[in-house]
This record gives structure tokens, C-alpha cells and sequence, in this order.
């Protein structure tokens, strides 16, 4: 049996048929501006026209989605990209536009529920998943399971505290993960030192080439990463630790020592998981949406 996910992203929809382990057919479009009802209209047509392309019946939609999302009632909290998505019932709205069952997750969560699945962890009981991008998401999976937590919170690990006092975040606390070691902390950190506008694109290239400043701030940003994963690993104990997003993807081979060795650093004396970078890449999101929906019929 099928079913059709969906990557719901700030910018563009990505929807795929899931059959027999693989996507058979997927289907991008923009993110209409305008939000709400607009962006439920556009996923449900991206749906159908993957549906054709793949010429298969598909039993449900796995949704995966921003935001903080309020799972008992089907809705989205607020998604700070998406206009007009404030208490958003998104289940229901999809299910009146395509006539299928509709199954959500967060897009961190569903990520990390494809890379445990099909990814870089396939095969292990449990994974820790991180990705590190313009934010920093995560989840935790064992078995067919994610932790969604009481609240709907679980796996919001950019949000923990690393540093009290230091630099704000965008959830309104200070010295979040995420204010410390995202591309958009490491801008923040560049400006500062560089006394100019710099992308991560310039700043990896510059700490590529071993420019000091960008070394510091690149390392830094590493070495939060690595302390981390370790303290998180004290909360989980997952049996593989998987790490992806555009930085670690990116920042390059010095960035990923610099995590493993602070990693390391604080896991000595414990039992230490392995630290794998993601394979799935832009997909990952698109088939944990779909693997949601797949689990919750009992296809998996
Ligand atoms: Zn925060």
C-alpha cells in the first residue's frame, strides 16, 4: 500500500508517494505568501498531482510541518515563516481538501524519524537526531516511535541552555543552543568580528582556508554542538547519534572534528554512541512525513 508525504517548508511543499520503501513520484511547489487556507490548497494539489504521476492508490497523507504544533487538536500552534498559521487546524482543512486521512509530525521529528528508518541509523534500536541549519531541531525515535512529549515540546533541543546570559534567541530566552550555533549565530558573531555583512557561504570558505577569526567562531559554534550531543546522550542514551543541516553539512571536515572532539570530551568515562552524519539530505523531511503516515496505518 501507499501513502502521499508531505514536506511542508517556509518556502516551498514537497509531496511525494511512499511505496514499497521509496518515493515513486514528488511534486515541489512555492509556498504561497499569502498563507493559511492558501498553502492548504497548494499541498493538496501538489498531492494529487503526485498521485498521478505515480498512477498508484494511496491510503493516507503523513505530514511533516513547522511550528509547534498542538497534536491532540490537529493544529498548528503558530510557524514562525508561514503568514496567517496561528492555532491553524491544518489536519482537518487537508483531510476537506484531499478526502484522505491526514497524520502530522514535526518537521525535525519526521526527519529524524526517516534517518533512524531509512538513514544513516537504519537498523539501530534508537537515534538521537540533530540538524543544524538557520535553527537547530531534533528528535529522539525508538522503534516506530518519536517523543512528541506531553506538550507536543519533545525533541526541541535547540532550545536547551548552554550558555545563561548569553546571546538572546529567537524563543525569547538567552544562550539557547540555537542563539549559539546556527548559521544565523555565526553571521551575528562574523559581523562583529569582520566588522562587515557575512553569509556562512564566505565564512566556511574563510575557515576553510584557516583564517583565524572565522576559526574561532566556526569551532566555537562546533564545540556547542559536541557538549551538546553529549549532554543529551546522558538524557537518551540512543544507540546512534545522527547530525545534519546545512552547516554541519557544510562548514566542513574541521567543523566536524571540532564537534567530535568536544563530543568526546564530554562523554569520557561513558559509554559513547556513535556520531553519524545524515544521508538523506533534502528527502529526509518528505519521507518522515510519509513514514509517519505508514506507521500510524500499521504499514510498518
Ligand atoms: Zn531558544
Amino acid at each position: 500500500m501507499s501513502v502521499v508525504g508531505i514536506d511542508l517548508g517556509g518556502t516551498k511543499i514537497m509531496a511525494g508517494v511512499f511505496s514499497e520503501g521509496v518515493i515513486k513520484a514528488k511534486v515541489t511547489v512555492p509556498t504561497p505568501e499569502e498563507g493559511g487556507q492558501a498553502v492548504v490548497d497548494a499541498m493538496a494539489q501538489a498531492a494529487k498531482a503526485a498521485i498521478e504521476a505515480a498512477g498508484v492508490g494511496v491510503q493516507a497523507i503523513g505530514l511533516g510541518t513547522p511550528g509547534p504544533l498542538d497534536f491532540k487538536r490537529g493544529r498548528i500552534k503558530f510557524a514562525p515563516n508561514i503568514a496567517n498559521f496561528t492555532d491553524f487546524p491544518i489536519v482537518e482543512r487537508l483531510e476537506q481538501a484531499t478526502g484522505l486521512r491526514v497524520y502530522m509530525e514535526n518537521d525535525a521529528n519526521a526527519a529524524a524519524l526517516a534517518e533512524h528508518k531509512l538513514g544513516a541509523a537504519q537498523g539501530a534500536e534508537s537515534t538521537l537526531y540533530m540538524t543544524v541549519s538557520t535553527g537547530v531541531g531534533g528528535g529522539f525515535v525508538w522503534g516506530n516511535k518519536v517523543l512528541r512529549g506531553v506538550n507536543g515540546q519533545g525533541g526541541e533541543i535547540g532550545h536547551i541552555t548552554m550558555q545563561p546570559g548569553g546571546p538572546l534567541c529567537g524563543c525569547g530566552l538567552d544562550g539557547c543552543l540555537e542563539a549559539l550555533a546556527t548559521g544565523p549565530a555565526m553571521e551575528r558573531m562574523a559581523l562583529a568580528s569582520f566588522k562587515r555583512e557575512m553569509g556562512t557561504r564566505e565564512l566556511f570558505a574563510l575557515f576553510q582556508q584557516g583564517d583565524p577569526r572565522a576559526s574561532r567562531i566556526v569551532l566555537q559554534a562546533a564545540s556547542w554542538v559536541g557538549i551538546a550531543l553529549a549532554s543529551l546522550v546522558k538524557c537518551y542514551d540512543p544507540e546512534v547519534i545522527v547530525l545534519g543541516g546545512g552547516v554541519a553539512l557544510n562548514a566542513g571536515p574541521a567543523y566536524l572534528e571540532e564537534v567530535q572532539r568536544s563530543y568526546h570530551r564530554y562523554m569520557e568515562n561513558w559509554i559513547t554512541p556513535p556520531l553519524h552524519l545524515a544521508k538523506l539530505g533534502g528527502e529526509a523531511g518528505l519521507l518522515g512525513a510519509a513514514l509517519t503516515a505508514a506507521i500510524e496505518i500499521g504499514e510498518i
